[in-house]
């Protein structure tokens, strides 16, 4: 099962991480976890569960606490499964009223003070093996400024509403509560998880002690993906026994000087993963050749008018077979096995730039309606998001599914039922190793295809 498949490991160069007992092929399940704390996005807190993070489809089944008017729940289940937590908290939500300013950050450091317990030990073990960048963060001026906001806020109101008069003016209590509020926070801000739904939107955040174990790469092998308020980590790429297993702790979309900026500035390292390389090492003369094959057009193309569909020919299409080209060459360059991404900030700049503003675009089009043009994009970017992304990621498999489903719309007597069914077969294949077979995308991407295979079988 799942635990065989990989392991924890301390390794002479790379430090701890989780390595693979045996080859492991694409879509395994690696690990799963239910959150040690979590918390909803304010914007998602009237819309989705507070227990299992679904959205609240039911209205007439929901179940909102009585006491605080501020928690609700899809269903009696999922309410008396969050009775005996949400108790501890209802009362402090009470007596904070309108003024009850916690944000899911906040919520978080509430939760493992509930859940510790008045010694303050963690119920869960591997809490304690989470890293923590306390010093690093406090020698930060503007992160230290940030930080004690927040812990001499979650002190105040900790001291204000959750103690007895005599711990209240108890100095050493104070300091204790302020220690341990601070290392939590420490914790959190390195290892938190941004829940997604099924569309990838971030829902919430949570901390899965276990997962954190998972190291970084910018071309992951695998891929933490959520059930709910669960987490799943599954591989996306075939693993080698003995390989590390790591997953991205950062969106993929930027080049690697952004990337290399936002995982020093975040989780304190640089990365040397095969994507990023070794930044010491000067550029080759294969590196700037590849760079040369990406022509960087203009970057300021943010032009909207009221006719998107001109603009979609005049000015977007020719960058998106841009992209498409320098994606295609870019991508088949790794799968030869030249791991370098190319090196002039210049030409990847705008690269992932152009791929951003397209990817903006797409979606105005299909706002306005404009379902060719949408498909066309989408299908010009499909090979950016395998070069950027992965073959099997979600975020690849979202936009196959945004292929197919426009494929599907747009589909008359002259479409080419063997493309549409080819593309929707690599929507299903990416879709069950990212997501899993069982999930609801890849049902009904599995319906599709079959539906459009007994069409094509009459053709
Ligand atoms: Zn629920
Ligand atoms: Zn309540
Ligand atoms: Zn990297």
């Amino acid at each position: 099962m799942a635990q065989q498949l990989c392991k924890m490991r301390t390794h002479k160069a790379c430090g701890r991480g989780i390595y693979a007992n045996t080859d492991i092929k694409p879509g395994k399940v690696l690990h799963q976890s239910e959150p040690f704390v979590y918390a909803l996005r304010e914007e998602c807190a009237d819309s989705h569960c507070h227990a299992c993070f679904k959205a609240i489809v039911d209205v007439d089944r929901c179940k909102v606490c009585t006491k605080c008017n501020k928690v609700r729940y899809c269903s009696e289940a999922c309410y008396s499964k969050a009775a005996a937590v949400h108790d501890l908290e209802c009362e402090l939500f009470q007596s904070l009223g309108d003024k009850r300013n916690l944000t899911p950050t906040m919520l978080l450091m509430l939760r493992w003070w509930f859940k510790s317990g008045k010694n303050g030990s963690s119920p869960c073990a591997t809490t304690k093996m989470l890293s923590d960048h306390g010093t690093r963060i406090m020698d930060d001026a503007k992160k230290s400024k940030e930080f004690q906001l927040i812990i001499d806020g979650m002190t105040h109101i900790i001291r204000s509403h959750l103690l007895d008069a005599s711990q209240c003016n108890d100095s050493t209590e104070f300091d204790r509560i302020h220690s341990l509020l601070s290392s939590y926070l420490f914790k959190i801000s390195t290892n938190v998880f941004s829940i997604t739904n099924d569309d990838l939107d971030v829902i919430g955040i949570g901390l899965y002690p276990g997962a954190a174990l998972f190291n970084h790469s910018c071309s992951p092998n695998a891929v933490a993906v959520f059930e709910g308020a669960n987490l799943v980590v599954r591989s996306i790429q075939a693993i080698k026994e003995k390989d590390a297993i790591c997953i991205a702790y950062i969106d993929l979309d930027g080049d690697s000087t952004s990337r290399r900026n936002k995982l020093r500035d975040s989780y304190f390292f640089d990365c040397f993963c095969d994507r990023c390389g070794d930044s010491q090492k000067p550029s080759t003369a294969a590196d700037n050749q590849e760079d040369n094959q990406y022509d960087a057009k203009s970057k300021s193309l943010i032009v909207r008018g009221d006719d998107l569909e001109k603009v979609w020919r005049t000015t977007y299409k020719p960058l998106a077979e841009d992209v498409h080209k320098y994606a295609h060459k870019a991508y088949l360059a790794r799968l030869d096995g030249c791991p370098s991404t190319p090196k002039s900030t210049q030409a990847t700049k705008t690269f992932h730039e152009n791929f951003q503003q397209l990817r903006t675009f797409q979606l105005d089009l299909i706002d306005q309606q404009l379902f060719s043009c949408a498909l066309e994009c989408a299908k010009f970017l499909q090979g950016a998001y395998e070069y950027v992304y992965g073959q099997c990621h979600p975020v690849t498999a979202q936009n196959l599914h945004v292929i197919v489903k426009l494929m599907t719309h747009t589909m008359d007597a002259q479409s080419n039922i063997r493309e549409v069914c080819a593309l929707t077969q690599k929507c299903v294949t990416a879709t069950s190793i990212a997501r899993g077979d069982e999930h609801p995308i890849s049902k009904e991407v599995r319906g599709k295809l079959m539906e459009l295979q007994s069409v094509a079988g009459r053709c």
